[in-house]
């Protein structure tokens, strides 16, 4: 079990100022589901539905271990983020987590190793708060430098940078990331900061303590820079209306999938089948051929017949006569 605690309305306060840049933010629940997972589910009024507002109530239970939040990167209004996290759960994910920490740091940047399930969150925080696309074209163009793994662009394993949207619209809420210092619910374990003693406080002490990015110095680092085209947003494909002769006879992916992501080849989307089962979070497992769209292929080993279930239109066998 883990330890409990009860800050102060100032300690909640300073969490506050580090991490929360929107007031929307997501609830994890109080017990496995059946398959092991534990979700988060953005915290709504249950009257009016609409979402509640992170005050610094919540963040004090969430330190003190009695409900556990996760954190939007980017607010909507500014597309800015306070900061930036990087998670890693693969196999040499501290690894690289730690070699980041090293390169950041010869840019002068300070990053804050946080521990994870199964390897580490490293933070970056602002000065004041920055583009979300500017911190993304930074930390993509610094890790594929360095030959880190970045997740998607047709890999399976590697680094997540969060925030993981350029810009989101009105309304949308992006990705977000388990709020630090808080017990996570899978193992009820608290996981801190390695450069600090085990208290929020001494850990907020800690990332105070720690110099923070500036908008004038990370334009300096990505001077000329894009984001790596395997890497960059796309729009869906453009609708094709379905022809009568079509109409009945064939089955076409990308009428019911919405493509991420687009490189040379393939456009890449969440895999139905693996979405059913609570997996592709990134929503990239599934490729499918640009030159020829009836090719598709789930990179966690989905088969067609379980991709096609999981949309609700079976392959129809053909039966001999
Ligand atoms: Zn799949």
């Amino acid at each position: 079990m883990y330890t409990t605690f009860c800050v102060s309305r100032e300690t909640a306060d300073r969490f506050i100022k580090l991490f929360v840049n929107r007031r929307a933010y997501g609830m994890q629940a109080a017990h496995p589901l059946p398959n092991g997972s534990v979700p988060y589910y953005l915290a709504r009024n249950w009257q009016t539905k609409k979402p509640k507002p992170l005050d610094a109530d919540v963040v004090r239970m969430h330190l003190n271990g009695d409900i556990t939040i996760n954190l939007y990167a980017i607010n909507p209004e500014t597309q800015r983020s306070k900061w930036v996290a990087i998670d890693a759960d693969f196999d040499g994910a501290v690894e690289a987590l730690f070699q980041l920490q090293w390169e950041l740091k010869q840019d002068g940047v300070e990053a804050a190793l946080e521990q994870s399930r199964r390897g580490g969150h490293l933070w970056i925080f602002a000065d004041a708060p920055l583009l979300a696309s500017e911190c993304r074209i930074y930390i993509y163009n610094l890790a594929l430098r360095l030959g880190v793994p970045v997740k998607g662009g047709g890999l399976k394993d590697g680094i997540e940078v969060f925030p993981r949207q350029d810009q989101i619209e009105d309304g949308e809420y992006g990705n977000a990331i388990r709020a630090p210092l808080g017990v996570h619910r899978k193992t009820n374990q608290r996981y801190w900061f390695y450069e600090a003693a085990l208290t929020p406080e001494a850990q907020l002490d800690y990332l105070d303590s720690l110099k923070k990015l500036t908008e004038a110095e990370l334009r300096t680092f990505i001077q000329g820079m894009t984001l790596p085209e395997a890497y960059r947003p796309v729009v869906a494909p453009p609708y094709i209306p379905p022809s009568a002769s079509t109409l009945c006879t064939e089955f076409r992916i990308l009428d019911y999938v919405r493509a991420t992501r687009k490189d040379s080849r393939n456009w890449w989307a969440q895999c139905p089948s693996c979405a059913q089962a609570g997996h592709d979070r990134t929503g990239d497992n599934l490729a499918i051929q640009i030159r020829n769209p009836r090719l598709y292929k789930c990179w966690a080993g989905c088969t067609k017949e379980e991709i096609r279930a999981a949309l609700g239109q079976p392959i129809r066998r053909k039966v001999a006569v």
